[in-house]
C-alpha cells in the first residue's frame, strides 16, 4: 500500500490490494478535446492509473499546492507541500513509480519514454466541487528524474487584504499609498511567500474608478488580469518597451503599474511622468524585507537611485505564516517574563496558543510498550496548523526615513536598526501581534523569522 485507501468492502478486491480510485476527471489542456478523451480512456487501462489518480486526489484532500517526485536508481520519493511545508510520503519502488509516471505523461499527451528533456503539461479537473488547474513538469536531473505538479484553484479565493491577514491600520496606510500621487510604491516578498497574490489583491483593492491605471510589461511575462488595469505588452523583436511607453503616455494615464522596472530608459520616463505630470507608479520585487526591496531597486538603478529614492513613498513586504488549527490549538498563560520579552504589556494578553502535535507513531506506547490510541485532530490531521496568512511589514518612507536610506545604503543592518528605533513595526512585532490574537504560535513566528 503506498498512499491509497483500501476498499472497506469485504469483497475479493481487498485481498488483492486494489486501491479505491477517486473520481478525478482529467481534462488535458493543450491537446485536442477528442484526443484528450482518447488518451484518458487508454490510460484508465494502465496498471499505474489508480495510484496516479490517488497521488493527485490525496494531494488536493490534504490541501497540498505542490507535489514533487524524485526518481533515483533505488526508487522514488514523493512529497506534498502543505501550507509551505514539505511532507514526504512513504517511498515507492521504481516499477510502481514508473508506472504512475507513464500514466501522467500519456494522459497529458507527453512522451512517456522521454526521461531527460523537460516536458510540460496541464490539465483541468473538478474535484470536491472546486475547479482546479494542475500543471505537470518533468525533467531529467543528475540523480534521475524530477516531477513537479502545481495545484491551483481556477478561481482565486483570496480577494481582499483582510483575506490575506492584513490588519486594518496597515490596510488604511497601504491604500493611502496606492491611491496617492507623485510617487512610487513597492510591493515585495521573499521567494515562495505569495508575492503574486498580494500584488493582485493589493492592486485589485486600490481605487481604480476615478483614475486610469496602466500596466506595461514584456509579453513573455504575461500577468494575470487585474480589475480595471489596462495592460500593454511589448513583444521582443516587434517593438521596444520605450516605444510602448511613449504610446501609453499619450493616453494620459494616472498610475503606471510596472511589474519590473524594465530598463533605465523606462525608469527615466516614469520618473519624468511623476515629476512633471504628478503621475503615480507601483512596482514589484522579490526581496527579504522592505529595506532589502528598497535597496535592491536603488542599486539596480544606480543612475536614477537618488531620483527613485526621492519619489518612493513606501515598501510593503510579507511573509507567509501558518495559522493555528482552530479545532485543536491549546491556550497557555504566558509568564510576565515572556510577555516582557515579547514587548507585550502585562495583563493585556492573558493567553497565548500553541499547536497540538501528536507524538510520532513509534512513541504512541505506554510504559510497558503497549500501543495507545491517541486522538488525532480531524481538521488538521495532527499538523497543528491549518492554512496560512501573511505577516506584513509596511515601511512608510517619509523624509526622515528617506534620509536614513540614503545615508545607510551600504549598511542595511544599520538602516534596519534605525528604522526599528523610529517605531516601525517589523515582522517580529507583527508576528507577536498575530500570536496575541491567537492566530499563530510563537514557534511559528520564530520559524518564519529565521526564513525556514
Ligand atoms: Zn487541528
Amino acid at each position: 500500500m503506498i498512499f491509497g485507501k483500501k476498499k472497506k468492502s469485504a469483497d475479493k478486491k481487498e485481498s488483492s490490494g486494489e486501491i479505491e480510485v477517486p473520481n478525478l476527471e482529467i481534462k488535458a489542456m493543450g491537446v485536442g478535446k477528442e484526443e484528450a478523451v482518447g488518451l484518458l480512456i487508454a490510460c484508465r487501462q494502465l496498471p499505474g492509473y489508480p495510484l496516479a489518480v490517488v497521488l493527485v486526489a490525496n494531494a488536493i484532500n490534504t490541501r497540498a499546492d505542490r507535489i514533487l517526485i524524485d526518481f533515483s536508481a533505488q526508487g522514488a520519493v514523493a512529497r506534498y507541500r502543505v501550507d509551505g511545508i514539505w511532507e514526504s510520503l512513504p517511498a515507492m519502488d521504481r516499477p510502481t513509480a514508473d508506472a504512475l509516471l507513464v500514466v501522467w505523461k500519456k494522459v497529458l499527451g507527453l512522451n512517456p519514454v522521454e526521461r531527460k528533456a523537460r516536458q510540460d503539461g496541464k490539465f483541468a479537473t473538478n474535484f470536491r466541487d472546486i475547479d482546479w488547474v494542475i500543471s505537470f513538469m518533468s525533467t531529467g536531473v543528475p540523480t534521475g528524474e524530477r516531477v513537479l505538479f502545481t495545484i491551483e484553484r481556477k478561481k482565486p479565493v483570496l480577494k481582499t487584504l483582510t483575506d490575506l491577514g492584513m490588519r486594518d491600520a496597515v490596510q488604511v496606510t497601504l491604500k493611502g499609498m496606492l491611491n496617492g500621487d507623485k510617487g512610487m510604491v513597492v510591493i515585495s516578498a521573499p521567494p515562495t511567500h505569495g508575492l503574486p497574490t498580494t500584488w493582485r489583491v493589493g492592486l485589485d483593492n486600490a481605487d481604480k474608478f476615478v483614475r486610469d491605471w496602466v500596466l506595461i510589461e514584456n509579453k513573455k511575462n504575461q500577468e494575470p488580469d487585474i480589475i480595471n488595469v489596462t495592460e500593454f505588452y511589448y513583444e521582443d523583436g516587434v517593438e521596444t518597451a520605450e516605444q510602448v511607453f511613449d504610446k501609453v503616455r499619450l493616453k494620459q494615464p494616472d498610475v503606471y503599474v510596472l511589474p519590473s522596472l524594465i530598463s533605465p530608459q523606462i525608469v527615466e520616463a516614469v520618473l519624468g511622468q511623476i515629476h512633471k505630470e504628478n503621475k503615480h507608479s507601483v512596482t514589484r520585487i522579490v526581496a527579504n524585507d522592505a529595506v532589502d526591496a528598497v535597496i535592491q531597486i536603488l542599486k539596480q538603478n544606480p543612475k536614477h537611485a537618488k531620483a527613485l529614492l526621492g519619489v518612493m513613498q513606501g515598501a510593503l513586504n510579507q511573509r507567509l505564516i501558518r495559522r493555528l488549527c482552530e479545532s485543536c490549538k491549546q491556550a497557555y498563560q504566558p509568564t510576565p517574563q515572556l510577555l516582557q520579552k515579547l514587548g507585550l504589556p502585562a495583563g493585556r494578553v492573558p493567553k497565548l496558543y500553541k499547536p497540538t502535535i501528536p507524538p510520532p507513531p513509534e512513541q504512541r506506547v505506554d510504559a510497558k510498550g503497549n500501543p495507545i490510541e491517541i486522538e488525532i485532530c480531524k481538521r488538521c490531521n495532527g499538523r497543528g496548523y491549518f492554512g496560512r496568512m501573511a505577516l506584513f511589514e509596511l515601511l512608510v518612507i517619509d523624509d526622515k526615513i528617506r534620509k536614513a536610506i540614503g545615508q545607510f545604503l551600504e549598511s542595511p543592518d544599520e538602516l534596519r536598526k534605525f528604522i526599528k528605533q523610529s517605531g516601525h513595526s517589523g515582522f517580529f512585532e507583527e508576528g507577536v501581534l498575530a500570536c496575541a490574537l491567537g492566530q499563530t504560535s510563537l514557534e511559528e513566528v520564530q520559524r518564519v523569522m529565521q526564513g525556514k
